[in-house]
């Protein structure tokens, strides 16, 4: 069994998080930490360690994880702006949480990702 990290808490709510949306699949919260205006973090309900870890049985969640980013795009008003979607997988991406997640970034201009 992987081991569980804070996130399992924060869906669970055992530990308090700025919940935008949460439904049987997936849940989505602000980050403690926000990199810009709007950082939202959404996560499968079911604990999946690393993008490696994924298997077909997970489409349905994962796929479900853009549903709900357009959603939440839309409800804190950046859809048209723009916002930017990144999963970190391990260590040369600086995964830090191992509980895949989706970020979703915007709220200003974010610049490009590549330099
Ligand atoms: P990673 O680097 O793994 O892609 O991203 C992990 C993210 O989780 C970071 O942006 C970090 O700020 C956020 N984070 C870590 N612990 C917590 C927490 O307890 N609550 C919330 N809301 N975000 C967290």
């Amino acid at each position: 069994m992987p081991k569980e990290t804070i996130f399992s808490k924060i869906i669970r709510g055992e530990i308090p998080a700025d919940i935008v949306y949460q439904d049987d699949l997936v849940t989505a919260f602000r980050d403690i930490s926000p990199q810009a205006p709007t950082h939202i973090l959404i996560i499968p309900n079911k604990l999946i360690p690393t993008i490696n870890d994924v298997t077909p049985s997970d489409e349905q969640a994962l796929g479900h994880l853009f549903v709900v980013a357009a959603k939440i795009a839309k409800l804190q008003g950046i859809d048209q702006s723009g916002y930017r979607l990144i999963m970190n997988c391990n260590k040369d991406a600086g995964q830090e949480v191992f509980h895949i997640h989706m970020h979703l970034l915007g709220g200003k201009h974010l610049g490009k990702l590549v330099h």
